[in-house]
């Protein structure tokens, strides 16, 4: 199946900085079966809520990958595990951040709790994870360096609940959300 990750990090960790960090993670990706079709660049974003935090690197990829979804969540979970991810805060600084953001069109666990997630006000957000897999990842389309990243390798991508590409959703984001994300060159 088709499946699009994003990678976010914004700590070094045992002498690697965040871009090397995320090198290295591609790399144990495909150790555990996940075959990389396309990668976009690496973007630079400001941390989140604390845009004092280091900014993070953020990139996605579009892959495939023959395991179940839940088998996907346990590799990853795995590598971030790796490069020390310890998960102390909400949206803290972090070393290794991999998150599922599709598996082909499918939506996980349920509609219902797809829109429970994706509906969460930001107060809320901040204290609630979800103990299941949530897929589409219920915040993507509120993201810029989710969907500008998405955008440049992926731009046609076409959400399975909201029924709008990846350049559409792009469009309706306001441009606070977009105008720090950057692109390195
Ligand atoms: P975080 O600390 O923000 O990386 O959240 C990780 C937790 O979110 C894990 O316990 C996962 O079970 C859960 N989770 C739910 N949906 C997703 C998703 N689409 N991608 C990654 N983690 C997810």
């Amino acid at each position: 199946m088709n499946i699009i990750i994003g990678m976010g990090s914004n700590q070094d960790y045992r002498g690697r900085n965040s871009i090397e960090i995320l090198d290295y993670a591609k790399e144990k990706m495909c150790k555990v079966r996940i075959d990389i079709i396309a990668e976009s660049e690496y973007f630079t974003s400001l941390a989140y809520p604390n845009g004092s935090d280091p900014v993070f690197i953020n990139s996605v990829l579009l892959a495939e990958y023959s395991g179940s979804p839940e088998e996907l969540l346990f590799e990853l979970q795995g590598i971030e595990n790796y490069f020390g991810r310890v998960r102390e805060k909400r949206w803290g600084k972090r070393s290794c951040d991999l998150d599922i953001l599709a598996i082909n069109g499918l939506v996980l666990p349920s509609i219902s709790e797809f829109y429970y997630w994706a509906n969460l006000k930001v107060k809320e957000q901040a204290m609630k994870t979800p103990k299941q897999l949530v897929v589409p990842h219920p915040r993507m389309q509120d993201r810029g360096f989710v969907l500008k990243p998405l955008m440049s390798i992926f731009g046609n991508w076409q959400h399975p609940v909201f029924e709008k590409t990846v350049a559409q959703m792009l469009d309706s984001l306001p441009e606070e959300e977009k105008e720090f994300v950057l692109q390195i060159k």
